[in-house]
């Protein structure tokens, strides 16, 4: 499709944005995800008074239940600045609104929230929610703050996608627990609203300087890009320029490989994104991240080189988790760079976060050193990821496995 790789000092032209033309396979196997991504929904946005979320709606769902109401569209719009810019929970809060009207909409609808079964955070700054939602599933968020001169200057929140996760990377805790199901837009915006919320960081600050949570990282538990349409309904309402107003450069989304919805993702969101590669042969890829049988690295490689505004402003992130005597040689090092050439990237080095009964050991820190040096020589920024939040068992899955651990030992 896209057979010469671009210079790496180029970006790509306007006319390859959109989606890439596609033969039907594309299509169809998109259909396919989408469909697929239906069966597992999250439940009702309704409390038990049957009255409705407004969180997660889009601007045109939200105008919708209005007119439903009998009110006109432009109450849509104080809503969303009331929902999204002032962090308004409350309807009373909303001073711009009558007090009869307050009390109509305090009747049939809330601005909803995940349930904060547990909130911890680390010596290092780093804190971790374990959220819960309506039919008391739970998931992870955390953030992790960057520290300029003793001040929180900004910081990356990252949010999960769905309870649980269809694929079974062999080195994640999340593989190990099946899909249960994908969260809404709701239980995804709302994981960044409520960590917001810990901070006070309401209203939201004007441009985007001077924000501690100031990033998005989708890397929590699940597929994104097997959750898409949530995925994408709950980040564009993120990226609105008259709420939360966070831009697509502050938004990276990490997936594990899904072809056909990295061209839609690129398309349609224009968000940052992650490949998490892991391995440089699709003999070792096959075993560790399983979806490679699906989609081998040439296709995601493929997909990466398609992906729109890959330019050296706006790398492509390689994740490569460094696994001791798996993938962490030398020799896989110089693979590496020779694989990703020609694609604007950089490659984030993850030292395996080891969890209960895991098959693997973390690399010796000389390995990442080297693998790291020989990344950084052929021109690619190679940063090794500090373990953050290690007190608090900050590592995908393992704060939701501890409490679960503890209630059984308690029942
Ligand atoms: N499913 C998506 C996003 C969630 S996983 C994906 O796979 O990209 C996000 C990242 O967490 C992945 O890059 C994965 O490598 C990393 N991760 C998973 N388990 C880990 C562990 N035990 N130690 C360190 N990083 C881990
Ligand atoms: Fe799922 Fe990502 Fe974990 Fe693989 S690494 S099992 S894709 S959450």
């Amino acid at each position: 499709m896209n057979a010469l790789p671009p210079r790496p000092d180029r970006a790509f032209p306007a006319a390859q944005r959109g989606l890439p033309a596609t033969d039907g396979l594309t299509e169809a196997e998109r259909g396919r995800i989408l469909a697929k991504a239906a069966l597992f929904p999250p439940p009702p946005q309704e409390d038990a008074e049957g009255r409705r979320d407004l969180v997660g709606l889009s601007r045109e769902e939200l105008a919708a239940e209005m007119a439903a109401i009998g009110e006109k569209p432009f109450r849509a719009k104080q809503l969303w600045h009331w929902i999204y810019h002032q962090g308004a929970r409350d309807f009373a809060a909303m001073t711009t609104i009558a007090k009869p009207l307050q009390a109509k909409l305090a009747e049939r609808f809330t601005v909803g929230r995940p349930g904060v079964t547990t909130e911890q955070t680390s010596t290092d700054g780093t804190r971790k929610w374990l959220f819960g939602f309506r039919d008391a599933q739970q998931v992870e968020t955390v953030y992790i703050p960057e520290e300029e001169e003793g001040e929180i200057a900004r910081g990356a929140v990252c949010i999960s996608t769905q309870v649980g996760c269809t694929l079974s990377c062999t080195f994640c805790h999340t593989g190990t627990q099946k899909l249960v199901r994908n969260l809404g837009a709701a239980e995804i915006v709302g994981q960044f609203m409520a960590a917001r919320d810990s901070y006070g960081e309401w209203p939201t600050p004007k441009g985007e300087e001077g924000r501690a949570l100031s990033n998005i990282v989708v890397m929590g538990m699940g597929e994104p890009l097997y959750n898409y349409e949530n995925v994408a309904k709950a980040l564009t309402i993120i990226m609105d320029h008259e709420g939360i107003g966070l831009s697509r450069r502050r938004i990276t989304l990490s997936t594990s490989g899904v072809v056909p919805m990295m061209d839609k993702c690129g398309a349609e969101l224009g968000v940052n994104l992650a490949v998490s590669l892991h391995a440089v042969t699709d003999e070792l890829r096959n075993e560790i991240v399983p979806l490679n049988r699906k989609y081998p690295i040439a296709e995601v490689l493929d997909a990466c080189r398609r992906y729109p505004g890959a330019s050296n402003a706006r790398r492509i992130t390689f994740e490569y988790i460094m696994l001791r005597g798996i993938n962490d040689s030398e020799a896989e090092a110089r693979e590496l760079v020779r694989l990703i050439r020609g694609i604007p990237a950089k490659v984030n080095l993850i030292p395996f976060n080891p969890w209960p009964g895991s098959p693997y050991q973390t690399s010796k820190p000389e390995a990442v050193r080297r693998f790291s040096e020989i990344v950084n020589a052929a021109g690619y920024s190679a940063p090794i990821r500090r373990p953050r939040g290690r007190d608090i068992l900050a590592a995908c899955g393992q704060l939701k496995t501890a409490s679960e651990r503890a209630r059984r030992s308690e029942a």
